[in-house]
């Protein structure tokens, strides 16, 4: 059994309910086999993109190409699309094998195809032994697995989920993210999923597809919306960020891009941000340096770094594998920082603590203009001696 997943195009699309826009130009696409994931906050608009794909809703504009050919005249059934959501409701009356086969028995195959198909689908879904069981006689992830299984039965080239592991508690639902990803990834279909979670979209995609409001933010790789989110409201929604305010002191042009030497209140140091010339210059005095907590260090001795500064701890959280401080500098500006339970437990009793971190992780925000981002490059790190 192997389904190759389709290509899947989206142009423009707008949706309007009465003034209400839900959805304004999404444009996105996903290559075939790939599985994208729209992550936004509840009412940003997931749901519709999902129905309007499927065909259950229409747009006011812009085109849906699945496999190149523009699906506007194709009804849902035409589209051929599986669907899992939240609410994945099994017919309760039927058997786990009889909601596997009902798709195919919609579709006409003949019995000895029903047989081998839903057959094949039970084992991979991991219900081997409980064809016979009702729904209600199934746990919540075997439930769960039903309803995927019945989804891709018919081999659709494109699947959709709309938050179908809302309901599950956390551990099925981290083991259901895995046996999701496996078995799309083991028959390549295409998979353009919804959640609001960000773990669950940093873990399984290939793609995200940050949304707010109807408007797509980004669209890029796990990694690149985490380490290069392309605005503030991207660094702010992935992760923790720490947004630090800034002034550019001085700006030249040097060889292929402009540079800007920037005072923050946390560091003697300029930090020097590169942007490359290509871009608009955006001749700004005030920006703001996004900084993960992750990347701010707790300094074991004093080692000279260049962009050191003091803090003492407000407030920390133990997370098991780290602390979570809050800590609070001399200039009174709060930073979140990850501390490992070892250093936590050495230094922690220490009035004041010294951090450091490497302009190199800074991106840097100018806040005027918060749609646009520009990476720090200049790497500050100067080895202890
Ligand atoms: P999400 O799935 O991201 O939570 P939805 O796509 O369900 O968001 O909804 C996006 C916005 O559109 C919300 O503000 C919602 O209230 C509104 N909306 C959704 N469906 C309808 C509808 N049938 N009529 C009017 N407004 C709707
Ligand atoms: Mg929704």
């Amino acid at each position: 059994m192997s389904t190759i997943g389709q290509s899947i195009k989206i142009e423009n699309v707008s949706k309007f309910y009465g003034s209400f826009q839900a959805l304004d130009t999404v444009s996105l696409e996903a290559a075939p086999g790939k599985f994208l994931t729209i992550l936004g906050s509840s009412g940003s608009g997931k749901t519709t993109l999902l129905k309007i794909i499927a065909g259950f809703e229409a747009a006011n504009s812009g085109q849906i190409f699945i496999n190149g050919e523009d699906v506007a005249r194709k009804k849902a059934y035409e589209r051929n699309i599986g669907m899992l959501f939240q609410n994945y409701a099994l017919f309760p009356h039927m058997t786990v094998e009889e909601n596997i086969a009902y798709p195919l028995k919609l579709r006409k195959c003949s019995k000895a195809e029903i047989g081998e198909r839903v057959n094949d689908i039970i084992k991979l879904v991991k219900l081997d032994g409980m064809e016979k069981r009702l729904p209600k006689q199934l746990s919540g992830g075997q439930q769960q697995r039903c309803a995927l299984a019945r989804a891709i039965v018919y081999n659709p080239p494109l699947l959709l989920l709309d938050e179908p592991l809302g309901a599950l508690d956390k551990n099925l639902r981290h083991e259901m993210q895995f046996e999701i990803k496996r078995i799309q990834n083991e028959l390549g279909i295409t998979t353009i999923s919804v959640t609001h979670d960000q773990e669950e979209a940093l873990t399984m995609s290939d793609k995200i597809c940050i949304m707010s409001h109807g408007v797509i933010q980004q669209c890029s790789s796990p990694e690149e919306i985490y380490e290069e989110p392309k605005n503030q409201f991207v660094a702010e929604f992935i992760g923790n960020t720490n947004l630090i305010k800034g002034v550019v002191e001085s700006k030249k042009k040097e060889s292929d891009c402009w540079v800007s030497m920037v005072k923050t209140g946390l560091t003697e140091e300029l930090i020097r941000v590169e942007e490359p010339l290509d871009r608009r210059q955006y001749n700004l005095d005030d920006v703001l340096l996004a900084l993960r907590p992750e990347l701010i260090h707790l300094m074991k001795e004093r080692e000279g770094h260049i962009n050191s500064f003091r803090a003492s701890i407000v407030n920390s959280v133990y997370m098991g594998d780290y602390y979570r401080v809050l800590v609070k500098t001399r200039d009174s500006s709060e930073l979140s920082v990850k501390i490992s339970p070892e250093a936590y437990r050495k230094y922690a009793g220490e009035k004041e603590l010294e951090f450091f971190f490497n302009a190199n992780c800074v991106t840097t925000i100018y806040e005027k203009e918060k749609g646009v981002i520009l990476k720090t490059v200049e790497d500050r790190f100067i080895p202890a001696a």
